[in-house]
């Protein structure tokens, strides 16, 4: 069976002046699945969607989304797409049900279809209150239902959950897991690693302009091996337990003063966690928790990029 691609880049570049910001980005999005694209901040993501959704013409090399090429057909890739992000557009001033069906009139969308996303996105009770007094979360549903209004092919989700608590955050990833199982294609850039883990089908981690690793997230962590971690009893500790990991595993320790923690990634299929346990016993350091894992996303990229992924900003306050 061959592959249909929703997305499909080749050698895309664009340069700001002296800056490189796409340096030849390859990029293969099958239909109907999510792909989380990650990378450090300056790394092209947002060059690359703006390109990718018609925003800014690349300098060299192509792309198709949902079979139409962005320079040679941008009104049809923008047929075919929704785009939409932390910035919700939707009038405060105006009831959920209002904002939907102002929208459906733009989009020429029949008025039914916005019940009806008002309804899956489990907005009908709330449906006729100002959206200006609905939580971040349902403001981000809000959004989301009006970029659906005409269904995409392609839905662009940019920081989805940025500032979300964590049960809002879990509401949106039921969504997208709802229109990728029905066939939308989603391409999605987030910090939140753990939004990749859950949601994407294959994550691309783009560095320096180019897609630099490509692969399920299960992949990625098996690229980079297991990650070995130690609680100590207290943080005057950790620079004996790093030594001790960084023996046992071979590769630099990271170390979390605040949490008493540190830890090194391992390639040895013959370290246990027995050993570990044993090794930092007989150092004489009081250990309060070992473990021995599969990578998480985070970890992987810290890894790979050489940086720790961005830092979660503080909860979205109600307006
Ligand atoms: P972040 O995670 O910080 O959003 P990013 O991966 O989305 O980063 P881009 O915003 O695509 O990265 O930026 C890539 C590079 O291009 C950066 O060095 C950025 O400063 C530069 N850049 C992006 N847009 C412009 C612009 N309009 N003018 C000049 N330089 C730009």
């Amino acid at each position: 069976m061959t592959t249909t691609y929703a997305v499909l880049s080749e050698g895309l570049q664009k340069r700001y002046g002296e800056v490189h910001a796409l340096r030849g980005l390859d990029l293969a999005v099958p239909e109907g699945t999510v792909c989380g694209v990650l990378g450090p901040n300056g790394a092209g993501k947002t060059t690359a969607v703006r390109v990718l959704t018609t925003l800014v013409s690349p300098d060299s090399g192509s792309a198709l989304v949902a079979g139409r090429d962005v320079v040679r057909d941008p009104a049809g890739v923008r047929r075919r797409i929704a785009v939409t992000g932390q910035y919700a557009s939707v009038d405060g001033d105006l009831t959920g049900a209002e904002n939907l069906r102002l929208f459906a009139r733009l989009l020429r969308a029949p008025r039914s279809r916005a019940d009806e996303l008002l309804e899956r996105f489990g907005l009908t009770e709330a449906a006729g209150r100002p959206a200006r007094t609905y939580s971040g979360g349902m403001r981000r549903r809000l959004d989301l239902a009006a970029s659906l209004l005409v269904r995409p092919s392609v839905l662009f989700l940019d920081e989805p959950t940025t500032g979300l608590d964590p049960h809002s955050r879990g509401e949106i990833w039921d969504v997208v897991r709802g229109l990728a199982s029905q066939g939308t294609t989603v391409l999605l850039t987030t910090q939140y690693l753990e939004e990749a883990d859950r949601l994407a089908d294959e994550v691309v981690l783009v560095d320096g302009g180019r897609a630099a690793h490509r692969g399920t997230p299960a992949e990625l962590k098996a690229l980079i091996g297991s990650y070995a971690q130690v609680v100590v009893a207290h943080a005057s500790f950790l620079q004996e337990a790093a030594a001790v990991l960084d023996r046992l595993t071979g590769s630099a320790p990271v170390l979390d003063a605040g949490h008493r923690t540190v830890g090194a990634v391992t390639t040895d299929p013959t370290l246990t966690l027995p050993r570990i346990v044993r090794e930092v016993d007989a150092a004489g350091i009081p250990l309060v928790d070992a473990s021995l894992r599969p990578p998480t996303l985070d970890e992987v990229f810290l890894r790979l990029t050489g940086r720790a992924p961005r830092p979660a900003p503080a909860p979205e306050v109600a307006a």
